[in-house]
């Protein structure tokens, strides 16, 4: 399978054939930047871990080229920041035991560009091998740019497939901006509680990250415990930790739905929420 990016890296932990790990592949995921992957869809990830009947495959949209950098990484270059980045994806892959891992390396502007006919053609190549039964993306509200066009590129590649063959789950999950904010009833809960040593270690891959001054590691086991324990006030936690995700699969059933629109229906939701609430004791 070639991909339009020169850059492109395309990694099958146990060395079968690229075709084989993506027809395997039952929960997909599409990113924007590495460590994404493991910071949103570890639901995946741990659902598969381990298992011959189920496979994850995660896909990585951009080249990793502008993130920040300090203590050993505080002088690399793009070109050297790319290579470690690519490195890390990799050995999280390794590490989670992925079906495949596709680092498509296209820069963020080209994510961003609605015109981007080389994304949209990659994209559409991986939809048509992986027939993934769930597919994680970013969600709709999250406030980082290069994350909400990755997500519209990728709802653009899933209506491109025909009906039958569209995934019969599609998530938008938390990264930047967390998804508490949801009411209750439109909540996804993914339980994240299945080997917590494992997503420590899947998080703790990207030191180039972390050594940015971001501890992305204790964060995002901060973020699950705290969705799991502030889920509900009156019962006992089921699960120690969660990650919130919106349901997009409408989005990919009706291509007649405009994001805007839907993702407006959530807000006003909201709204009338904390507005009902108010009411109800003045
Ligand atoms: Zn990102």
């Amino acid at each position: 399978m070639k991909f339009s990016s020169f850059g492109a890296d395309v990694y099958v932990p146990d060395n079968r054939p690229v075709a084989e790990a993506l027809a395997r592949t039952t929960h997909l995921c599409l990113a924007a930047h590495q460590d994404d992957i493991e910071i949103m869809a570890y639901h995946g990830i741990a659902e598969c871990h381990g298992r011959k009947d189920r496979w994850f495959t995660g896909v990585v949209l951009t080249d990793g080229s502008g993130s920040p950098r300090a203590g050993k990484f505080a002088h690399h270059t793009d070109e050297q920041m790319k290579a470690v980045r690519r490195a890390e994806q990799r050995r999280a892959a390794k590490l989670g035991q992925y079906s495949a891992v596709i680092q498509l390396a296209h820069p963020s502007t080209v994510v961003k560009s609605a015109r981007s006919a080389a994304v949209h053609s990659d994209l559409a190549a991986i939809l048509h091998a992986c027939p993934a039964r769930i597919v994680y993306l970013h969600n709709p509200a999250d406030k980082h740019d290069t994350h909400v066009a990755c997500f519209l590129r990728s709802l653009e590649a899933l209506r491109g497939l025909p009906k039958a063959k569209r995934p019969k789950q599609v998530l938008g999950c938390e990264v930047w901006r967390n998804l508490d904010w949801l009411v209750d009833p439109d909540k996804v809960l993914l339980d994240d509680s299945a080997q917590p040593e494992l997503a420590a270690r899947l998080i703790g891959t990207f030191q180039s990250q972390i050594a940015g001054g971001k501890r992305y590691d204790r964060a995002i086991a901060g973020r699950r415990l705290a969705n799991a324990t502030f889920h509900t006030s009156h019962a006992t936690d089921q699960a120690s930790a969660v990650t919130w995700a919106m349901d997009l699969t409408p989005l990919v059933v009706d291509e007649k739905l405009a994001v805007e629109k839907f993702t407006r229906a959530h807000l006003d939701r909201l709204r009338a929420d904390v507005v009902a609430r108010l009411q109800k004791f003045q």
